[in-house]
């Protein structure tokens, strides 16, 4: 069963190219569509829209608490079939099996809108929402076409459009948002999007921790001038001392556990062959599963931009913050159930911290949650050749059911 909601989800916004389903979106859309139907039938189930894109499909009515699961549907351009889809099929399927037992079961499925983040640079922006996490600022931000988040939410009829303040003609940042529900207890099958399943030959990863993000913007300010008339040492090159600073990263996160650090992004201006760089800036990201190893990493970079500066006088260099996203543990109850499951079931698990975030990160705000992996074959993701096991993708619906079908007794 697990498999037909993932090839009708496949079937949406597939190419060779694999799958492009980007966030806010019409394809993003027809996904929770096609998810909502797998209840088309029933009278109990209801789909529930909220003011951030998500989409619930409740079984009852009133606040609940209810027991969840859900991931989403949205992709990276190009992306594979099961990053997210795999989690939204699991718990389709395990709710179609709980009501079948239970027809009154406090039990929802929750399909979490725009978690890639791809188009506005902001991940996990529903499930955010639904956490009470989304500044009131975050509508202002701008695509690369200039589009402001705020505009594309306005269109989608999610919120109302902003307004100009009357003194200073700025907008009014502006975010309205109340979630629909409680959670009671929540879960999510996702695939691993690493190796380490598969080099340790377990079938299930139990996530205990989600390693936080922090992000950095590495600035420095030169001079332009003749890249051939002037003396090497009258230059005031903005690109040198950032160039050094990025070549020495990957020791920033010597002996810090589970520690990455990574620029992925950068750029020199104004960019032309034979002019010395006036500007240059690099956005720095740092990951680990603790604030501690995080704080130890940032001092690190600190002390790396203070000791660069002094090498590259008349250089102006600054370290600003972009964001911090909290590294977050994972609910030992929701963990340890689902752990007994596997147990249970014979499966080989193992508990791991997560290095990518994930929709249940948010939700551990406000609900106990948990998360488990299946492997990647491979170890990839994000592109079209993402695959896992056929009876490893079974198993992540096997323990959705179990879970749901335990946790609603517990509840009822
Ligand atoms: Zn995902």
């Amino acid at each position: 069963m697990i498999h037909q909601h993932l090839k009708k989800f496949k079937a949406i916004s597939a190419s060779k190219e694999g799958i492009t389903r980007l966030g806010l979106s019409d394809w993003e859309d027809k996904a929770h569509a096609a998810a909502a139907a797998a209840f088309s039938r029933s009278r109990r189930v209801k789909t529930v829209k909220d003011q951030a894109g998500n989409t619930f499909l409740v079984n009852g009515e009133g606040p609940g608490p209810y027991v969840v699961m859900g991931s989403h549907l949205d992709s990276v351009p190009n992306g594979g079939w099961l990053d997210g889809a795999l989690g939204v099929a699991g718990a389709l399927v395990a709710m179609q099996k709980v009501l079948q037992k239970h027809r009154r079961a406090p039990v929802a499925v929750a399909i979490w809108a725009d978690e890639e983040g791809y188009r506005f640079g902001n991940g996990l922006w529903g499930s955010r929402a639904f956490a009470g996490k989304v500044p009131q600022e975050e509508p202002l931000l701008l695509d690369r076409d200039g589009v402001m988040l705020a505009e594309v939410l306005a269109e989608r009829g999610l919120q109302k459009k902003l307004r100009r303040s009357r003194e200073t003609g700025e907008l009014v940042p502006r975010f309205v948002y109340k979630p629909p529900f409680e959670i009671a207890a929540y879960a999510e099958a996702h695939i691993e999007q690493g190796r380490q399943l598969i080099d340790a030959g377990k079938r299930v990863g139990l996530v205990t921790h989600v390693s936080g993000i922090r992000r950095w913007r590495l600035e420095s300010m030169g001079e332009t001038n003749h890249a051939g008339t002037t003396p090497m040492r009258e230059r005031r090159d903005a690109l040198v001392p950032i160039a050094g600073m990025v070549g020495r990263l990957p020791q920033l996160v010597r002996g810090v556990n589970n520690g990455v650090i990574t620029c992925g992004a950068m750029g020199v201006e104004p960019g032309v062959a034979n002019v010395i760089p006036n500007k240059a800036w690099a956005i720095v990201e740092h990951r680990a599963p603790t604030d501690r190893d995080q704080d130890e990493t940032a001092r690190r970079l600190k002390e790396l931009v203070a000791t660069t500066g002094p090498r590259a006088p008349g250089v102006g260099l600054e370290m600003l913050p972009i964001s911090n996203v909290r590294p977050m543990p994972m609910s030992e109850e929701v963990t340890s159930r689902i752990e007994e499951i596997c147990k249970k079931a014979g499966v080989e698990s193992m508990r791991m911290v997560s290095m990518a975030a994930h929709d249940a990160m948010s939700v551990a705000h406000v609900a106990p949650a948990g998360l488990f992996f299946i492997p990647s074959l491979r170890g990839i993701s994000h592109r079209p050749d993402e695959d896992s096991r056929r009876e490893d993708i079974k198993l992540a619906g096997d323990i959705l059911t179990r879970w749901a079908m335990a946790e609603v007794q517990r509840v009822l």
